[in-house]
């Protein structure tokens, strides 16, 4: 009951000089701090993994379909390549990280080469991956 006693700015403000230097994790109700590597992102390692994992889902259907215009196959490259450089400056920085969040980063490598795999399996199969004219 006591704690509840002091205005809530109070609490905040003091609460923000200390931590100034942390960026914290903007997932709602998260506590972690955000690593050096991921500080732009605003996220700490596991909301990292849990949201490129997310992505990686809808982007593995966008592509499973074998439509997916050219520049979004690009764009799609590219999100695999910076996340994947960016697990692995998180993954080799030193941070100490508990056995789970290291299983959980290799399965996020993981779905990122699967993903990267689909797309060039996709792009096999439309027809303007390869030569489709006519002999
Ligand atoms: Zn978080």
């Amino acid at each position: 009951m006591q704690m509840l006693d002091f205005p809530a700015g109070q609490c905040y403000e003091s609460g923000y000089q200390n931590f100034i230097m942390a960026i914290s994790c903007k997932s709602p109700g998260c506590k972690m701090s955000a690593p050096a590597a991921l500080e732009q992102d605003r996220l700490c390692v596991l909301h990292f993994t849990l949201l490129l994992e997310q992505g990686c889902g809808e982007m593995r259907r966008e592509t499973a379909l074998g439509n997916a215009a050219q520049e979004r196959q690009r764009e799609i490259i590219r999100f695999i390549s910076e996340n994947g450089e960016k697990l692995a400056r998180v993954s080799t920085s030193g941070l100490h990280l508990t056995d789970d969040l290291k299983a959980r980063i290799l399965s996020t490598f993981l779905t990122l080469m699967n993903l990267r795999e689909n797309l060039d399996r996709a792009a096999m199969r439309s027809p303007f991956g390869r030569s489709g004219m006519p002999h």
